[in-house]
């Protein structure tokens, strides 16, 4: 049974209510792989799928909520599905630091993360000043720079409530409480 709002219940990243966005769904996946040039599958629709609801999704995650879509798919089918999709530009690898990669189907923007320390949680931030790269090093060493991957680390509205035993501010959550961290891939 898919209930009206897709959410069956299977929620991937602990910590994080899903909340359905726009720039994550995949109305058409069929459109989209054919675009890329992929064939169609059962399995990179349901990958496709699985993604628009539950952005930044590891790709353990996603085999689990594509198994409970489609029965049997493999681990490593899901990988080899989530590696196509990457080089066609369809999805999105982020590694923050010490987290497995996650994958979203929000891709091209330029756009950045606030992850929780404490569970993981990730969210969207967008491009600060809307196309790459928005951030500009004090000095390149001679290269040339076409992006800046930014990670702000903070605690997350849930693991904040926890702390403090009031509840979560949904207002604040896609703001970092604290930004510890930045990192800037330059293109080599
Ligand atoms: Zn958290
Ligand atoms: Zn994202």
């Amino acid at each position: 049974m898919t209930s009206p709002t897709g959410d069956q219940g299977d929620v991937v990243t602990p910590g994080v209510v899903p909340v359905p966005d726009p720039r994550h769904h995949v109305a058409d996946p069929r459109g989209r792989l054919r675009a890329a040039g992929l064939r169609v599958t059962a399995p990179r629709q349901a990958v496709l799928g699985v993604l628009g609801e539950h952005p930044h999704s590891t790709a353990e995650a996603v085999a689990a909520a594509v198994r409970g879509r489609l029965g049997s798919v493999s681990t490593q089918a899901v990988y080899d599905v989530l590696a196509a999709c990457v080089d066609a530009g369809l999805v999105r690898r982020i590694e923050p630091a010490g987290s497995a990669a996650r994958y979203e189907t929000r891709t091209g923007d330029n756009h950045h993360h606030v992850v929780c320390r404490s569970c993981g949680a990730t969210a969207d931030v967008d491009c600060v000043v809307g196309e790459a790269p928005c951030l500009h090093p004090s000095a390149d060493g001679g290269f040339d720079i076409d992006e800046a991957e930014v990670v702000f680390w903070g605690t997350c509205p849930a693991c904040r409530a926890v702390r403090t035993g009031s509840p979560p501010d949904r207002r604040d959550s896609i703001v970092p409480a604290t930004v510890m961290h930045e990192s800037v891939h330059e293109e080599r």
